[in-house]
C-alpha cells in the first residue's frame, strides 16, 4: 500500500520540500538571523510588506520583544499602516540559531469587523445613519448650536404612503421611492439624515436663527415630500407627516430632543391630524398620559381587573327579560370602576382591543353556561366587537374553539358590531358573519344610525337584530322627528325580518311609544343600569325586570314545557332532540289525542305543531283555544303558508314560526314567547 503522505528520505529533498510549502503559505514568513537581518521571505510576507522577495532579504527586521506569544504590529505598506498579527518562535535555519517570524494580515478581518460596524449603524437601503449614530452627530450638532447660539429644528418625518404601496407594487416600488425619498432631503443639505425604526426618518437641520427659518424649512421639506414620484412612468402621489422639536425650546439634549419630536409625530398619527405637528409640553404630558394609561390598562388586565357587567334587553310589551349586553368594567384599585368610554378606546388604539374581547367572549360564555346549569332561565348575552376583529380572518374560529370550550349552546350568545364597522371592511365582515352565523351564532348591529344607516346595503349583511340608537329614543316622545325617524327604521327593520332593540328607554313613555310601533325589545334605565354578574344572574332568577308592576313569585326557575305535534317520526325526532338540548322539557305526540291528555296533565307553555294538520287537528286547536286559552299554539310552517295564515286568523294558533328562520332563530322565538307569557299571567 502506497503511503498517503510521501515523505522524502533526504534532508536535502526534506528542506525544499518545506520551503515550498512556506512558500506557498498564505500567511506571511520570515526567518531572521540572531542579529534581527531578514535571512528568509515567502511571497506572502512580501505582499504584506508591498516589496518583493528579493527587496526583504538582507533588510534589518529589528529584534523582537516577545517570543512564542502572538502580537500584533502595524506594517507600512504603500505609505499605509496595516494590521498584523505576529508570532516569533526560535528555530535553527540551517544549523544555526534563528527566529521563524509567522505573520498574519488582520486588514480583510478588521475590514469586515468595520463593515459589520457600519451594517448595525446604517440602514441597509438608504446607507443613512441609525440611531446611536444620529444621536452622537446630533450630540455635536447642539454643542456648536450652544455655542453659536443658533436652533436646531428636527424633524421625525413619516412617509403615509409605503405600506399601501409596499402591498400593491412590491418592495422594489417603495425602496426606489425611498431612496428617492433621501435624495430629495439631502439636497436640502441637512446636519444628518437618519433612518430610525424602518419606518420614520429624522431631519436635523442646524443653524437656525429665527421662527422664519423654521417655517422655511418646513415649507421646503412639505414641498420636496408631496412632489409626486415617478415609476415606471405613472405618476405616484408621496405624503408625509412629521414630527417636530426645536433645540433649544423644546429639549436641549438629543434623546429628550428626539423624542419630543417623535410624541409629535405620534399625535399626527394617531390624532388622524395628517400634518406636521409641533412638539409642546402639553403634547408631551399629554401623550406622557396616555402612554402611562397604556400600561396600566396592560398591568389591570393581565392582574384580572376587567370585569363584565351585564345590562338587561326587556320585552316591551311584558318587562320580561329577553337578552342581555355585556358590557365591561375596569375595577382600577386606585380610581374605583372606570367606564369602557375610558379605556375601550386606548385598547382599540394600542392593539390589546383583540386580547380583551377574546378574554369577553370566554368569561360571557362561562358565565352563560353557569346560569344555564343551575337552572337559570337564559337569555342570549350579547359582546361588542370592534373592527380589528374583522380585519383578520380568524373571528369565527376563534369563537367556535370558545364555544366548544365552555359548551354554551351557540344561541345564547351574540355578537353586537356598528354599521361603521360592518361597512369598514364589507366584504370580508360579511363573509366572516356569515361563518359565525353558520356556527349558530346571532348578530346584532349596533348604535344603528349614526352611520351610513342605509338599510337597503344592510340586506347584504347577515344580521338578526338591529339596535336603534339612544340618540333617536330619547327624542321619541317630544321630537316629531326623532319619532318619525324612529318610527320608519323600526317599520322597515321588520319589513327586512329584523328584532329590534331600542338602545338607552329611560322613561315609561318612551317605552309605551315604542311598543306600540312593535319594537319588540328596549335596553335602558327605566328597566336596569348594567349590573355585576352575581345581580344579573338574580334578576334572570326572577327573569323579571321592568319595574311598577310587581314581580312575578318564582322561587324555582320555570320549567319550559313543551308539547310537540308532528305526524312524521323523523322529523318529531329531530326536532325534541333539537329542543331537548335547548333546556326545554317536550312532549312528543303523533296524534292529536296524546296532545290533549299531556296538556290537562302537565304545565305546558306550548304547543307546537306542523301547518300539514287534518281535521283531527283542527278540532284539538278549537277545543285547546276554548280550554286553555292561556296556552300558545304554534304553527312551524313556511313563509306564506296558506293552512298556517288561515288559522291565525281562526284564532286557533297564536303565533307562526317561520321555517325559514334559522334554528337558533326559532328557539329564540320560543323563548321569548315563554318570557312574554310570564310576564302577562
Ligand atoms: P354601546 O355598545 O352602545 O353600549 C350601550 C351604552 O349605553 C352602555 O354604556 C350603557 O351603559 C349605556 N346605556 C344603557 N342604557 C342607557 C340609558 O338608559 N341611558 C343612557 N344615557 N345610557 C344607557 P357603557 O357601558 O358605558 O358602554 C359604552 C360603550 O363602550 C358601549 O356602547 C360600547 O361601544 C363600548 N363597550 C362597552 N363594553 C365593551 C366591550 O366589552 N367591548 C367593546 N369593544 N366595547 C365595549
Ligand atoms: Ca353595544
Ligand atoms: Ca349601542
Amino acid at each position: 500500500m502506497n503511503n498517503l503522505i510521501d515523505f522524502p528520505n533526504d534532508a536535502e529533498r526534506f528542506q525544499q520540500r518545506l520551503q515550498r510549502i512556506i512558500e506557498n503559505d498564505i500567511n506571511g514568513v520570515l526567518v531572521l538571523s540572531e542579529e534581527g537581518t531578514i535571512q528568509f521571505a515567502n511571497p506572502a510576507a512580501a505582499r504584506m510588506f508591498g516589496r518583493s522577495v528579493d527587496d526583504l532579504v538582507g533588510q534589518l527586521f529589528g529584534l523582537p520583544v516577545v517570543v512564542n506569544e502572538m502580537t500584533q504590529i502595524e506594517v507600512l505598506r504603500q505609505g499605509r499602516p496595516c494590521p498584523v498579527e505576529m508570532r516569533i518562535t526560535p528555530i535553527t535555519w540551517p544549523d544555526e540559531p534563528a527566529l521563524l517570524v509567522s505573520l498574519h494580515d488582520l486588514s480583510e478581518r478588521i475590514r469586515f469587523e468595520q463593515e459589520l460596524s457600519h451594517r448595525n449603524t446604517h440602514d441597509a437601503l438608504t446607507d443613512l445613519p441609525a440611531q446611536q449614530l444620529l444621536l452622537e452627530a446630533l450630540d455635536q450638532a447642539i454643542y456648536a448650536a450652544r455655542r453659536a447660539g443658533t436652533r436646531i429644528a428636527l424633524l421625525v418625518l413619516q412617509l403615509n404612503r409605503i405600506a399601501m404601496l409596499n402591498v400593491s407594487l412590491g418592495h422594489a416600488a417603495t425602496d426606489a421611492l425611498l431612496l428617492e425619498a433621501v435624495r430629495r432631503l439631502q439636497l436640502l443639505q441637512p446636519h444628518t439624515l437618519a433612518r430610525i425604526h424602518n419606518e420614520d426618518f429624522v431631519f436635523v437641520m442646524d443653524g437656525l436663527v429665527d421662527d422664519q427659518d423654521i417655517t422655511r424649512l418646513t415649507d421646503q421639506l412639505r414641498a420636496v415630500l408631496t412632489d409626486p414620484f415617478d415609476w415606471e412612468g405613472s405618476l405616484l402621489p408621496m405624503e408625509a407627516i412629521a414630527g417636530i422639536a426645536i433645540y433649544p425650546k423644546d429639549a436641549t439634549e438629543a434623546a429628550p430632543l428626539l423624542q419630543c419630536a417623535e410624541v409629535a409625530l405620534f399625535d399626527s398619527r394617531e390624532g388622524g391630524r395628517a400634518g406636521f405637528v409641533y412638539a409642546s409640553p402639553e403634547l408631551n404630558d399629554r401623550v406622557q398620559h396616555r402612554m402611562a394609561n397604556e400600561v396600566a390598562l396592560r398591568r389591570g388586565f393581565a392582574n384580572g381587573e376587567l370585569e363584565m357587567f351585564y345590562q338587561p334587553r326587556v320585552s316591551l310589551s311584558t318587562g320580561y327579560i329577553v337578552g342581555a349586553e355585556a358590557l365591561m368594567r375596569w375595577r382600577d384599585p386606585q380610581r374605583g370602576i372606570v367606564p369602557p368610554m375610558e379605556f375601550i378606546p386606548l385598547a382599540e388604539e394600542s392593539g390589546l382591543i383583540i386580547p380583551i374581547t377574546e378574554w369577553a367572549l370566554e368569561v360571557v360564555s362561562r358565565q352563560q353556561k353557569q346560569w344555564l346549569d343551575v337552572g337559570c332561565n337564559p337569555v342570549p348575552v350579547s359582546v361588542n366587537l370592534c373592527g380589528d376583529h374583522f380585519a383578520n380572518q380568524n373571528l369565527p374560529a376563534t369563537l367556535e374553539a370558545i364555544l366548544k370550550e365552555s359548551g354554551l349552546p351557540p344561541e345564547l350568545l351574540e355578537l353586537e358590531l356598528t354599521e361603521t364597522v360592518a361597512m369598514e371592511h364589507a366584504e370580508k365582515t360579511i363573509n366572516q358573519l356569515r361563518a359565525i352565523r353558520g356556527l349558530g351564532v346571532m348578530i346584532a348591529l349596533d348604535d344603528f344610525g349614526t352611520g351610513y344607516s342605509s338599510l337597503s346595503y344592510l340586506e347584504r349583511f347577515p344580521i338578526d337584530i338591529l339596535k336603534v340608537d339612544i340618540s333617536f329614543v330619547r327624542g321619541v316622545v317630544n321630537n316629531p322627528d326623532d319619532a318619525a325617524i324612529t318610527s320608519a327604521i323600526i317599520a322597515m327593520a321588520h319589513q327586512l325580518g329584523y328584532e329590534v332593540v331600542a338602545e338607552g328607554v329611560e322613561y315609561e313613555a318612551q317605552r309605551k311609544f315604542l311598543a306600540d310601533l312593535r319594537c319588540e325589545e328596549g335596553q335602558g334605565y327605566l328597566f336596569s343600569k348594567p349590573v355585576t354578574s352575581a345581580e344579573f344572574g338574580q334578576l334572570l332568577h326572577g327573569c323579571w325586570c321592568y319595574p311598577g308592576q310587581p314581580p312575578p313569585e318564582v322561587a324555582e326557575p320555570i320549567p319550559t314545557q313543551l308539547v310537540l305535534l308532528d305526524a312524521s317520526v323523523a322529523r318529531r325526532h329531530l326536532l325534541q332532540q333539537f329542543l331537548q338540548q335547548s333546556n326545554f322539557e317536550v312532549y312528543a305526540c303523533a296524534l292529536p289525542q296524546e296532545v290533549k291528555s299531556c296538556v290537562t296533565h302537565a304545565a305546558i307553555s306550548i304547543l307546537l305543531l306542523r301547518d300539514d294538520i287534518g281535521t283531527d287537528a283542527q278540532e284539538l286547536l278549537d277545543d285547546l283555544a276554548a280550554h286553555h286559552p292561556e296556552l300558545m299554539r304554534v304553527m312551524l310552517a313556511p313563509p306564506a303558508s296558506l293552512s298556517a295564515m288561515s288559522a291565525l286568523a281562526d284564532h286557533r294558533i297564536t303565533h307562526i314560526l317561520s321555517t325559514a328562520l334559522p334554528p337558533q332563530r326559532q328557539l329564540n322565538f320560543l323563548r321569548k314567547l315563554i318570557a312574554t307569557q310570564r310576564g302577562v299571567s
